[in-house]
């Protein structure tokens, strides 16, 4: 059984994710990815951005601002009824606002205030017309947008899963009543959000879609299913595809009529804290003694490919792995890592445990013949690769990536 524990000491140790300013007592509820965190949290985004706008024909993008007119947050409803309770002192509970305002502005009266953005969604509504009128797009179609969104929650725990400044991947999805039909829609989106989950490796026993009940859908909804992930506290949600109706287009625009919305909205780093538990796993070796890896897959990957010469001191298999490295570097296919910390069963321990799919190792023999050994992260299958005219390129590459069926 792996534990939070495991996951969070391993994020620190690595380099995953940190405790923002800790330096300080850190700040609760907030949090910084560290040198590994943001290629998994960029490899992640970029793997959504590829499927959802690239590989459609019915998606636009958009990069909305973060800080928001206290009008568009106004008549969206959320400064009315975006709230949660507190209870202080027993006495009866509180309303209290979750979002966070901010001065805006050179005078400090705090009259002139914004909000920052509690969801991407606002900045694609009220962006709705523009991109109709630069595009051609009719409806049926769809805006996507990635980026930052925040919630002054009032407890904040399990690490990265309710944090109060986070990430949301979402599409706002327009159609017209007579185009499409609401459940179908709805459904559609639902399990197609879902194969994209078990595409980047949660595995499906660990997954469920759940409709949440009337009493608790968000102000704008009228329905909405949640894909929820089993961490290891419990289940928690990771996505919610809600159908917005004509709500937030009826709130900016009283004369539009006919457009509903679906909106699939997913959390990054709670994306990324379902892969992280999900990939950790720990193996009992041959030889006694337990490995931990990080089954995460070749696209999601922190680093690419480690390069490791076999020892430090031989001139020329530390020149020749720099050779490979500037050269698999060059290649532009994501991080490679000149691995020369530890010796060769260290080196492969640690890459494991960050989820390197591959390590490339440089010994005698590969100085006599170019060749090198190559080791694959899960079924630690070594082969004994030669390039032609020792050429460390994409064919190269490619090559291991068939071999290792990735
Ligand atoms: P919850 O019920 O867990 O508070 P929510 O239903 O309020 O979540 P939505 O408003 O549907 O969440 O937001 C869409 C997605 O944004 C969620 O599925 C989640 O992945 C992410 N998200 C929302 N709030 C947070 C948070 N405080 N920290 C991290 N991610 C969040």
């Amino acid at each position: 059984m792996k534990t939070m524990e495991e996951i969070i000491s391993l994020c620190k140790r690595r380099g995953f994710i940190f405790q923002s300013a800790d330096i300080y007592g850190g700040l609760q509820g907030v949090y910084d990815y560290g040198p590994l965190g943001i290629e998994l949290k960029n490899n992640l985004k970029a793997a959504w951005w590829k499927d959802m706008v690239y590989k459609r024909n019915d998606i636009e993008g958009l990069d909305s601002s973060i800080i928001t007119h206290r009008e568009v947050l106004r008549k969206s409803g959320h400064e009315e009824n975006f709230v949660d309770f507190i209870t202080e002192n027993n006495e009866s509970p509180k309303k209290f606002n979750a979002m966070f305002k901010t001065n805006f502005g050179p005078t400090s009266t705090g009259e002139e205030y914004a909000y920052l953005r509690p969801e991407t969604a606002q900045g694609i509504f009220t962006n709705l017309q523009n991109v109709l009128n630069c595009t051609n797009r009719k409806l049926p179609f769809g805006i996507a947008q990635i980026g930052k969104a925040f919630r002054n929650e009032i407890t904040t725990k399990r690490f990265i899963f309710r944090t109060r400044e986070f990430e949301q991947m979402e599409i706002e999805y327009f159609y017209s009543d007579e185009q499409l039909n609401h459940e179908e829609i709805h459904k559609e989106w639902v399990d197609r959000r879902f194969e994209w989950w078990k595409e980047q490796g949660l595995r499906v026993c660990r997954l469920i879609k759940a409709e949440a009940n009337p009493d608790e859908l968000a102000h704008y909804s009228f329905k909405t299913t949640d894909i929820m992930y089993e961490f290891p506290f419990g289940f928690g949600e990771i996505e919610g595809i809600a159908s917005r109706g004509d709500f937030d287009i009826k709130n900016h625009n009283p004369s539009a009529s006919g457009i509903s919305v679906v909106e699939p909205s997913a959390g990054v780093d709670r994306g990324v804290l379902a892969l992280l538990c999900d990939a950790y796993n720990k193996e009992k070796l041959e030889n006694g003694s337990e490995r931990v890896i990080l089954k995460l897959k070749y696209e999601l990957a922190p680093i690419k490919i480690a390069v490791i010469p076999l020892v430090k001191n031989d001139e020329n298999i530390v020149s020749m792995t720099k050779v490979i490295f500037d050269e698999l570097t060059s290649l532009g296919i994501g991080r490679i890592r000149y691995e020369d910390t530890g010796n060769i069963g260290k080196a492969y321990r640690r890459n494991d445990e960050i989820g390197t799919p591959f390590c490339i190792t440089v010994d005698h023999q590969s100085i006599q013949d170019g060749s090198v050994t190559v080791r694959e992260r899960d079924s630690m299958e070594q082969i004994r690769l030669s390039t032609y005219g020792n050429m460390y390129d994409r064919k190269f590459v490619n090559h291991i990536m068939q071999h290792f069926s990735i």
